[in-house]
């Protein structure tokens, strides 16, 4: 069977859907993917927007460790977009965070919370700031993330739709960073 194919057996059957996601080719993400795990949700719950997670380990993440694989959460949303864009959300924006964690987890794993934090005293405006920095941080990642979906690296035939939605999306991140960024210059 196709891809083509088990797509469309997935979306209509939730039983077959691991079964597709074990066995779609991750392309370019390949190296920074440890596992692709189908997790439902009631539907019904707030979190049924999330359409996918790249996640790492707590501890990878805490100790910062290079060239760990992540696994990819994928959710029941997800199914409902079509298979060039399920694709490129899959490899270009999941793979894209996937490959950061796995190349510069010193970069794109920034702690709100150290262990030193323990023994000293933080200002509430040190606080604020660092609180302020990592979700800058997550913003840049996201950006990053949605112009890999937009540069399209491996040409999939994307719908109009899923085109526009990311450039809002992309609109919309940049104007929260840029308003972390004023935020942030009022403590320099
Ligand atoms: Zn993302």
């Amino acid at each position: 069977m196709n891809l083509e194919k088990t797509y469309e057996r997935a979306r209509i059957h939730p039983a077959h859907r691991q079964e597709f996601l074990d066995t779609v080719p991750l392309l370019s993400a390949q190296k920074y993917v440890r596992h692709v795990a189908y997790i439902p949700y009631d539907v019904r719950k707030p979190l049924a927007i999330l359409l996918m997670a790249t996640l790492v380990h707590p501890l990878t993440a805490y100790l910062k460790i290079e060239h760990v694989p992540s696994k990819i959460n994928v959710h029941p949303v997800a199914f409902e977009y079509e298979l060039p864009d399920f694709l490129s959300i899959l490899i270009h924006h999941e793979g894209t965070h996937a490959r950061e964690f796995y190349e510069q987890p010193r970069n794109v794993l920034r702690p709100t919370y150290r262990l030193k934090d323990l023994f000293s005293t933080l200002s509430y405006d040190e606080w604020n700031k660092r609180v302020l920095k990592t979700e800058q941080q997550n913003m840049d990642a996201e950006i990053r993330a949605t112009q890999a979906e937009l540069q399209n690296l491996h040409g999939f035939q994307l719908t109009d739709k899923y085109r526009a939605k990311r450039l809002r999306y992309l609109d919309h991140f940049r104007e929260k960073r840029d308003c972390l960024e004023k935020k942030l210059v009022a403590y320099r």
